[in-house]
């Protein structure tokens, strides 16, 4: 299995194949499925569905680090330093800024937990689906806790960008069956006959 997933954190872009164009660069938000994979463990594969720039959606393989960590600094790209001129490692720089984040009591990602009716830190490995709507965006995500799958109503750049978390989502008001979501077109169908309770992401 050979996965060529390559995260720019500069634009917080995935690269996948795309049968069109060869290549294409996609935020997190253009996924629309995320799938454990059997097997694979150290480090553990995700089997993706995204919408690409061709008008199509294809699959995709992501490694858990990339998934996660990349968009925290945690891939080793090079940027070149405008200032300088000179090449750098863009992933320590993200990375210590990440750090500081976390210190302050920052989250990268987090959603509100249906069942438990609490926030909670979440990583991009927890995610199940993403439906695109005009201006937000209907996030599934699986609990890490509970194990619950909760929907949350958020915007582009919550998912898009660590540390960019929404003050104000909304909650689909009640708990997800385990195959409500095989498919995006199932899951659209619930997210537009669901109601949404609003919910304030602070975290103290
Ligand atoms: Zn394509
Ligand atoms: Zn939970």
């Amino acid at each position: 299995m050979t996965i060529s997933t390559m995260y720019d954190a500069l634009t917080a872009r995935y690269t996948f194949a795309c049968p069109e164009r060869e290549q294409t660069h996609v935020a997190l938000s253009a996924f629309r499925l995320l799938e454990r994979l059997p097997g694979a463990a150290h480090p553990a594969v995700y089997g993706v569905r995204f919408a690409c720039a061709c008008g199509g959606e294809h699959p995709g393989l992501v490694g858990h680090d990339d998934l996660d960590w990349a968009p925290l600094g945690g891939s080793s790209g090079q940027f070149v330093d405008l200032m300088t001129a000179r090449t750098g490692e863009v992933g320590n720089e993200l990375l210590e800024l990440a750090a500081s984040q976390l210190k302050a009591g920052e989250w990268p990602w987090s959603f509100y937990c249906y069942p438990e009716d609490r926030p909670r830190p979440v990583f991009p490995s927890s995610f199940v689906a993403v439906a695109p709507g005009d201006s937000w965006l209907g996030l599934a995500v699986r609990c890490p806790v509970c194990g619950a799958l909760s929907v949350n109503l958020v915007s582009h750049a919550h998912v898009d960008l660590p540390f960019a978390n929404d003050q104000r989502i909304g909650v689909v008001d009640h708990v997800f069956a385990e195959d409500a979501l095989r498919s995006l077109e199932e899951f659209q169908a619930e997210l537009h006959s669901s109601r949404f309770d609003e919910r304030r992401l602070h975290l103290d």
